[in-house]
Parts: structure tokens; C-alpha cells; sequence
């Protein structure tokens, strides 16, 4: 198999060459427990502590202020049940309509146990109104969960202004920031931030290991209860291996954080503007400057998304579409139906995702590719003629 043309890095990235050497010491002869009072366990305690302090840098944090977790999904909710746990008075949760499901599925189900929370709604570029924040915040509100930025549209939302408006009413503040570390500059030091999470495989560290900021004085609660280990915040013995690659990972992160907003957003304008230019009836979903560098997010009229995306695969090009086979119907994205898209554009969305090892002449090779995979698409469509039935879900179903 030639190797793919991989632009779905928001899904999940390759490892670095760098990480792999700096995990493969832990994973061959290093194997001791950090834990151990031995001097074996104790080498392996060195990479913690450097680990540790190479993730804090890389969100201007105190190493104290880190926790490792297995992913994103485990740190949004460990910071989600921390914030309820310390407020069991406050019955009330604020977060967005287009989170990641593991923000939301945690809300569903604490609806479920009695919690009520409030979704905030966005526009159709996909951001949120600060007012609608505003007026949402009551007495029993526990916590506020907003995401940096949005994983299928890359919309960035303005995390440091919602943190003051949250802490001018006393609330803990949440951020869901896996898509933005390591693509967008961040400085917890100067912000009211109490929880942020991230997760290591977005940015080219292994699957199996994230991070969680909890801001010191922040009261907190384990989500898994065992021994001292993450000084108490998070039982289980430490993956090392993949500890070791995160902190090369941040470390290469912030070495790259400029090349990601030049090279990589140069590439993905050119990829996107070439689309839009080139293929009539689409339209880029999402605000157009308010942006990851690395992420465009394209509607192509009358044609299904996973159409598209079975074609790019014939031409060996990896990228993904906002909807999710849900027990054998295909849902449109949440995140897209919020932003209120026609349903001539909900179905046929696609997002390319790129990374700073993304190169020209693979962008080169979908804008080949994408103009006759729609073309084809479309001129087999039963819809080409008949675009008012794409208006109406109803008849189209007919
Ligand atoms: N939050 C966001 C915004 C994401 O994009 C993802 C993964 O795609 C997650 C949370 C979950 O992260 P993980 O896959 O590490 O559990």
C-alpha cells in the first residue's frame, strides 16, 4: 500500500520519529515503577518530572499544576465530575451545543441523575454569543464548559474572555482544549482557567496518554481512586512510555507552534481556496479567520459526504466526514446542524485536517483529485436536477 495522503490529523496524528526514540528506553530497559525506592524505579522518575515540566511550558502552567491521564475524554471528564463534586449544592452546568461528545454525553447523563444544563447555541459561522453566556450563568451553577476549538469546523472560541466572565460570577471554568494545544499559542499563568484537558495523540504523542491543567487552590476529586500516584489526583501506576513521548511531543510542539500558524495555515489556505475556487456550489463552514491553521471544513452541495470520502480513498486520500453512523442511519454532524446549515450542505460536508508533516505536493494530489470526485458524484446524483428536494429532508427520504 502507497502511503496515504493524510489529511485527518484532527482525528489523530502519526507519532514523531523524535517521540518514538524518546519512549523506546521506558519500553525496552527502563521498566522500573516511579514509584519503587530503588534507584532502578528512580531513573524512570527523572522522565515524569521532565515530562511534566515540558507539558507546563507548552500551556504556561506549574508542573504541580499537571495531571497525566490515559486521554482526552478521561481528563474532560475527571474535570467535569471534579467540578460537581466540589459544588454538590450547585445543580447546574453551562456548556455548548457543539462540544465533543465527551463533553456532552457526560452532560446527558448527569441530566439524567438530576443536573440540568443549559447548551449554548452558536451562529452560522459557528460562534457563540457572549450575552447568551451571560444570561445563562445562575446561583447553582457549577461549572462552565466550553471548548478551545471546535474539532470538525476549527472554529476557535474566545476562551480567556469567557474565563473572566465565569469568574466575575465565582463559577469554575472548564476547557475542552484538544484541538488547540500545540496549534495555538496558550498561557494559563494569565488567564482564569481552572480545568483545561488535551490529549497526546492530536499532537503527535501516542494514543493513551493526556494531560489535565487543574489550577492550584482548584478543589479537586480523583475520577480514579487508588495509590499516591499524580500526588493523589489520579490512582494507577504511570504509563511511562507514553509520559515520555508527551514531553517530547510538547517540547517539539513548541519548537513548531509558529510553522503551524505560517506553514501549515499557508497549505491549508491554498488547499481551500483552490477548492472553493475550483468547484462550484460549496462553501467553507465556519468562521473564515476565527480558525485552527490546520483545519478547513467544506460543504459540496447534493452529494453525500461519505460518497466523497470512499472516492478520496480510491486515490489513497484520508480525510473525514461531520457525519457518524449511528445504528445504521447516517446523523449529520451536531456541530454542523447547530451552526442551522441547509441540508444540502449538512450531508455533504467534508474536513481536511492537516499537520505540520503535510507537504505541497500532497495538497497538490487532492486538488487533483476533489474536482472530478465531485463531478462524478454529482453527475450520478438523482438530486443534480432537482435541488429543491435537498431543501426537504421529507421528500428526498421519498
Ligand atoms: N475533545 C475534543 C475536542 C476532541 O476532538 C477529542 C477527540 O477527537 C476529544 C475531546 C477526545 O479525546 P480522546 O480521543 O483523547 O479521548
Amino acid at each position: 500500500m502507497t502511503t496515504p495522503v493524510y489529511l485527518d490529523n484532527n482525528a489523530t496524528t502519526c507519532v514523531a520519529e523524535e517521540v518514538l526514540e524518546a519512549m523506546w528506553p521506558y519500553l525496552t530497559k527502563l521498566y522500573g515503577n516511579p514509584s519503587s525506592m530503588h534507584t532502578f524505579g528512580g531513573q524512570v522518575a527523572k522522565v515524569v518530572k521532565q515530562s511534566r515540566e515540558n507539558v507546563a511550558n507548552l500551556i504556561g502552567a506549574d508542573p504541580s499544576e499537571i495531571v497525566f491521564t490515559s486521554c482526552g475524554s478521561e481528563g474532560d471528564n475527571a474535570a467535569i465530575r471534579a467540578a460537581i463534586a466540589a459544588n454538590p449544592e450547585k445543580r447546574h452546568l453551562v456548556t455548548t451545543q457543539v462540544e465533543h461528545p465527551a463533553v456532552l454525553n457526560l452532560c446527558r447523563t448527569l441530566e439524567k441523575q438530576g443536573y440540568s444544563v443549559t447548551y449554548l447555541s452558536v451562529d452560522e459561522k459557528g460562534c457563540l454569543n457572549l450575552d447568551e453566556l451571560r444570561l445563562a450563568l445562575r446561583e447553582d451553577t457549577a461549572l462552565v464548559s466550553v471548548m478551545a476549538a471546535n474539532n470538525e469546523t476549527g472554529v476557535v472560541f474566545p476562551i480567556d474572555r469567557i474565563a473572566n466572565i465565569v469568574k466575575e460570577r465565582g463559577i469554575l471554568f472548564h476547557v475542552d482544549a484538544v484541538q488547540a494545544v500545540g496549534k495555538l499559542p496558550l498561557n494559563l499563568r494569565d488567564s482564569a482557567i481552572d480545568f483545561l484537558v488535551f490529549s497526546g495523540h492530536k499532537l503527535h504523542a501516542p494514543k493513551g496518554i493526556g494531560a489535565l491543567y487543574v489550577r492550584r487552590g482548584t478543589r479537586f476529586r480523583p475520577l480514579i481512586v487508588g495509590g499516591h500516584q499524580e500526588r493523589g489526583r489520579r490512582g494507577g501506576t504511570e504509563n511511562i512510555p507514553a509520559i515520555a513521548g508527551l514531553g517530547k511531543a510538547a517540547e517539539l510542539a513548541m519548537q513548531h507552534l509558529e510553522d503551524e500558524n505560517t506553514g501549515v495555515r499557508s497549505l491549508r489556505d491554498r488547499l481551500e481556496l483552490n477548492l472553493l475556487r475550483e468547484i462550484p456550489d460549496c462553501q467553507l463552514n465556519g468562521h473564515p479567520a476565527m480558525r485552527l491553521p490546520n483545519t478547513t471544513n467544506i460543504g459540496f452541495k447534493y452529494i453525500e459526504g461519505e460518497a466523497i470520502l470512499l472516492l478520496l480513498d480510491r486515490y489513497g486520500i484520508c480525510a473525514s466526514s461531520g457525519s457518524a453512523c449511528t445504528s445504521g442511519s447516517l446523523e449529520p454532524s451536531h456541530v454542523l446542524r447547530a451552526m442551522g446549515l441547509p441540508y444540502t450542505l449538512l450531508h455533504g460536508s467534508i474536513r481536511f485536517s492537516l499537520s505540520r508533516y503535510t507537504t505541497a505536493e500532497e495538497i497538490d494530489r487532492v486538488l487533483d483529485a476533489m474536482p472530478k470526485i465531485v463531478q462524478r458524484l454529482r453527475d450520478i446524483s438523482p438530486f443534480k436536477d432537482d435541488a429543491a428536494n435537498w431543501l426537504q429532508p421529507a421528500a428526498a427520504a421519498r
